[in-house]
């Protein structure tokens, strides 16, 4: 049985308790976790606020920052097939994804290590001649952040990398799920020379560990990825500490096909879009809005690819969609298909649970044309689902588009280019991918509104947004 600890103050810690760490495609336990609670949660914030106030961590300069944080990046390259199998083991994510979002993930720790010395303040010429007024970016202080399960190591490099980038220090708890690739990370954090407390890595369980982490007085900012339930009791906990907030929530994302399209590149996006990493993705294009003109021929086109794609081992290569995270997932999304479908939704595909060991779930298509409030096209499944919608002309499509509590991305699939600039202009979405889907990088901000959240990720905002800004009156 393979054990994995904490991270607490530069030292690896065997935690208040273990808990069970099971394989999605078996159902077998293969890890023993280490679990923090309170006590633990207490010794890592103590052990980020001794480290953000005493040296050497604010002693070092910004250029130091960026070559431990571009070692890192280097560290997590070499680690990347070891990382890839972990998170595959963990979460049943399949292999050909973990190993290509970790090339991602020495990617962003790279860009915040070149961005380290570039975080500059600002002078004003202000109206009188005997001062000098100057601003200085500092680091907000000690960064708690909770990552969902999904893509753990892309998830906190987004938060990581920016907050080191800055010179703040972070408490980094992994979710309860599949928690292994973090902890295994924190090695490499070690391994990489950062000063006990600079970085720390926990996990445990939402009540426990991630209410006293966002509650503790001494965190000073809270970087939180997870759903939007889960986010109000992150708010209302900080509502103890008035830590400020990042939120990167969930979504419904609109992927939306007009007949002039190229149908053949609209329809791999959209395949990729929902069923990569099982549908368990914030970004998954999960409600395909076509024009009525195209729609059955799509509609075809996507359950003929949907029979064909290979459903498997998570650890193998040719295995092209592996199972849900856990059963607890698995129960919900099989719900709430049953009940769109009891709701006069057309299964096209999928929809029936299979027999055998592991969480699979088949990849499912359901024509929801006329139902705008089947379950399914409502909330945000996390799964292989695809709820479809016919329109007629663009107006509708915007409407069906907008009609959701959320806003994180969206997809638009036209030739037409001052109808692209229209439908980009009038998305209510943090990001608008046209003719693609799902692309990413550092430089890129990442991020939504509504019941997807607020603040954004990537790029060099997301590292302001971790400092804060001290003005200095001096007069002459
Ligand atoms: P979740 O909200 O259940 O858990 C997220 C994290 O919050 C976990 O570490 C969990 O332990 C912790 N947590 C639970 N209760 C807590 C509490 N009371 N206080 C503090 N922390 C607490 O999410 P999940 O099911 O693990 O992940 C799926 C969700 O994450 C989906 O909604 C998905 O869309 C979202 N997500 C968003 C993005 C994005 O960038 N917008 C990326 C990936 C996933």
């Amino acid at each position: 049985m393979e054990r994995f600890d904490l991270y607490i103050d530069g030292s690896f810690d065997a935690g208040a308790a273990r808990f069970a760490s099971f394989d999605p495609a078996t159902g077998a336990q293969w890890a023993e976790i280490a679990e923090a609670r309170e006590a633990e949660v207490d010794r890592a914030v103590a052990a980020a606020g001794r480290a953000f106030r005493e040296g050497p961590w604010p002693a070092m300069t910004a250029t130091a920052r960026g070559k431990l944080l571009m070692k890192l990046s280097d560290l997590v390259q070499a680690a990347a097939p070891d990382l890839a199998r972990l998170e595959t083991r963990d979460t049943g994510k399949i292999i050909r994804e973990t190993s290509a979002q970790i090339a991602y993930v020495a990617d962003y720790y790279r860009y915040y290590a070149g961005l380290a010395d570039k975080i500059e303040g600002a002078h004003l010429p202000i109206d009188k001649p005997d001062m000098e007024v100057w601003l200085r970016r500092e680091p907000i202080g000690v960064v708690a952040a909770i990552v969902p399960w999904n893509s753990q190591l892309f998830l906190s490099a987004v938060k990581l990398g920016p907050a080191l980038a800055a010179g703040c220090t972070v408490v980094l708890k992994a979710s309860e799920d599949g928690p292994s690739p973090l902890l295994a990370f924190a090695r490499l954090v070690h391994e990489a020379g950062f000063p006990p407390g600079v970085v720390n890595v926990i996990t445990g369980f939402g009540p426990t560990c991630g209410a006293r982490l966002t509650t503790h007085p001494g965190v000073d900012h809270i970087a939180f990825t997870g759903g939007p339930e889960t986010a109000r009791a992150v708010l209302r906990g900080s509502a103890e500490n008035l830590a400020s907030t990042s939120l990167e929530l969930g979504g419904k994302s609109p992927f939306i096909v007009f007949a002039d399209a190229d149908l053949d590149s609209a329809v791999n996006a959209q395949i990729a879009g929902i069923f990569a990493a099982t549908g368990q993705s914030c970004v998954a294009g999960s409600r395909l809005i076509v024009q009525d003109s195209v729609k059955a021929g799509m509609l075809a086109t996507l359950a003929e690819r949907a029979a064909r794609i290979v459903i498997g081992a998570p650890g193998d290569m040719a295995t092209e969609m592996g199972p849900l995270c856990t059963a607890r997932q698995r129960d919900r999304l099989h719900g709430i298909v049953t009940a769109s479908v009891e709701a006069g939704a057309k299964l096209i595909c999928g929809g029936v649970l299979p027999e055998g060991p592991g969480t699979y779930y088949p990849p499912t298509v359901l024509d929801c044309t006329g139902l705008p409030d089947a379950p399914c096209l409502r909330e945000e499944l996390f799964g292989p689902v695809l709820s479809v919608m016919g329109f007629t002309d663009e107006a509708e499509a915007l409407g069906i588009a907008n009609d959701t509590a959320y806003g994180l991305a969206s997809g638009l699939f036209t030739r037409d280019l001052a109808r692209a600039h229209r439908m980009i202009r009038a998305l209510r979405a943090g990001v608008v991918w046209v003719n693609t889907y799902r692309a990413v990088s550092p430089m890129a901000p990442f991020g939504g509104h509504g019941l997807s959240g607020h603040g954004r990720e990537g790029g060099l905002a997301a590292a302001l947004d971790y400092t804060t800004v001290k003005t200095v009156w001096l007069r002459t």
